[in-house]
């Protein structure tokens, strides 16, 4: 425990002004204490307690200091030695257009994401057509995260849409829990029909493809040159959308990476990101950090990546899953599903953590795969950086950094609650972590058997 508490109570009553809220002072309505809050502003700072008030965390302290911010309507919730943190981001997902391929409703899915911990996504692929129903479904409440939506202006298959997306404002809140986040585009083809998806390499990497690899991706190429993609991006930046390119290959993300450059200034600062990136030359990684991309990453395990060995042999090892080299260039780099994906396991972001922390695969759906050769140590990263690439990383992909990401007094109360902290597990424990309790805007929204709450004796 370090942070002082009075200081930070003071802190929370002073940002009540800048965020204008009458209902953001004490007493308290959500006091959580007896275990550990990770605010995950800085490595190494705890607390043990943390109050909020209506939907904003009021402040976070000794559990003697936030049990004096209680009145006699504060529900009370005992962490009895558990974690909280702030509720996991999901910067790429399809948590509603793709509910029905997993034999879900649109509720059933968000109940699903909200028992994983999940507090915000990104609805990564919407079409004209569904926005309407979308939105309905807000109107009825059962949209119960956070969700951004982003705009196609093409399809899986390369179909352009076109800017339909003007008949929207950017990052406006259109419903309940609703807001536009941005445009997607597609620089390759992806899933469409029942083909696979394109991995476009570049002319530096196509002859290093195996037979198979040649066979398989040969003939993938980028849907767009860059200048043409450039426009695309330039245009939705005159109306104020950032964009999310899809791009696997390395001459998908070369693409992509082009475009955002001649794009220029006002689409920079939109804060581009791009989806994927699995593919990476040398050349193409400190590319993100200086045009201001940030790179949106799944939690690609060892068995996944050793699909590749067989397709582009001499180069697994120093191509595929970069995500340590590109998290040391700098860049903001955060941590997705993409669910449905083909793991089922991958919406559970403590999965995933494990995914991007171990050199073996931590998926139960890939045990038939293995053995599989182990990562390399380079692309590993940490369980604090893992952690902020599903929160605060996260938060920034989506321009929702102010409200979201961290538990800091002011901000939203979004908050997850976990059987064990994952910053002290060890790399095998990080699977079996359980999800106890999920808040969202300081209501609890999912709860486990065990969770109970108690009025204050
Ligand atoms: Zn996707």
């Amino acid at each position: 425990m370090k942070k002082p508490c009075t200081v930070a109570a003071v802190l929370g009553l002073a940002l009540a002004a800048a965020f204008g809220g009458a209902a953001f002072t004490a007493p308290a309505t959500l006091v959580l204490f007896g275990g550990t809050v990770v605010p995950m502003t800085d490595v190494g700072i705890t607390y043990e307690a943390i109050a909020v008030a209506g939907d904003r965390i009021l402040a976070l302290g000794t559990e003697k200091e936030m049990l004096a911010l209680a009145g006699p309507e504060t529900e009370m919730i005992n962490l009895e030695g558990r974690t909280a943190l702030p509720g996991f981001i999901d910067p790429h997902a399809h948590l509603l257009a793709d509910a029905p391929k997993e034999g879900l409703s649109i509720a059933a899915a968000q109940g699903q994401a909200l028992a994983c911990g999940i507090t915000s996504a990104a609805e990564m692929l919407v079409r004209p057509g569904e926005l309407p129903s979308f939105v309905a479904a807000a109107e009825r409440g059962e949209i119960r995260l956070r969700t951004s939506l982003y705009l196609a202006y093409n399809d899986l298959c390369g179909n352009v849409l076109g800017p339909w997306y003007r008949d929207y404002a950017p990052f406006a809140e259109i419903a309940p829990l609703l807001r536009i986040g941005g445009v997607k585009v597609f620089a390759e083809r992806s899933s469409c029909g029942d083909e696979r998806a394109a991995i476009s390499f570049s002319d530096a990497l196509r002859p290093l493809l195996s037979p198979a690899g040649a066979f398989w991706y040969g003939e993938d190429r980028p849907l767009f040159a860059a200048s043409e993609l450039a426009a695309v991006v330039r245009d939705a930046a005159e109306l104020g959308f950032r964009v999310a390119i899809h791009a696997i290959g390395d001459a998908a993300v070369e693409t992509a990476l082009a475009a955002l450059d001649f794009a220029g200034g006002k689409a920079q600062a939109l804060r581009p990101m791009v989806l994927h990136n699995l593919f990476l030359r040398d050349e193409l990684l400190p590319e993100f950090a200086r045009l201001g991309v940030v790179a949106a990453v799944e939690s690609t395990n060892a068995c996944f990546v050793d699909v590749y060995d067989d397709l582009l042999p001499t180069l697994r090892a120093t191509l595929v899953r970069r995500w340590g080299d590109l998290a040391a260039t700098g860049a903001h780099v955060a941590a997705d599903s993409d669910w449905p994906w083909c793991d089922p396991g991958f919406l559970s972001p403590l999965l995933r953590l494990a995914n991007l922390v171990s050199p073996i695969n931590a998926s139960p759906a890939y045990a038939s795969w293995e053995p599989c050769k182990p990562l390399p140590s380079a692309q590993l990263v940490s369980v604090w950086q893992g952690l902020r690439m599903m929160t605060t990383e996260a938060a920034y992909a989506l321009h929702q950094e102010v409200e979201l990401g961290t538990l800091e007094p002011g901000k939203l109360a979004d908050l997850v609650v976990l059987s064990a902290n994952p910053l002290l597990a060890s790399i095998e424990e990080l699977p079996g972590i359980r999800v106890w309790l999920t808040i969202l805007g300081g209501k609890a929204e999912w709860r486990s058997e065990t969770a109970s709450s108690r009025p204050t004796p």
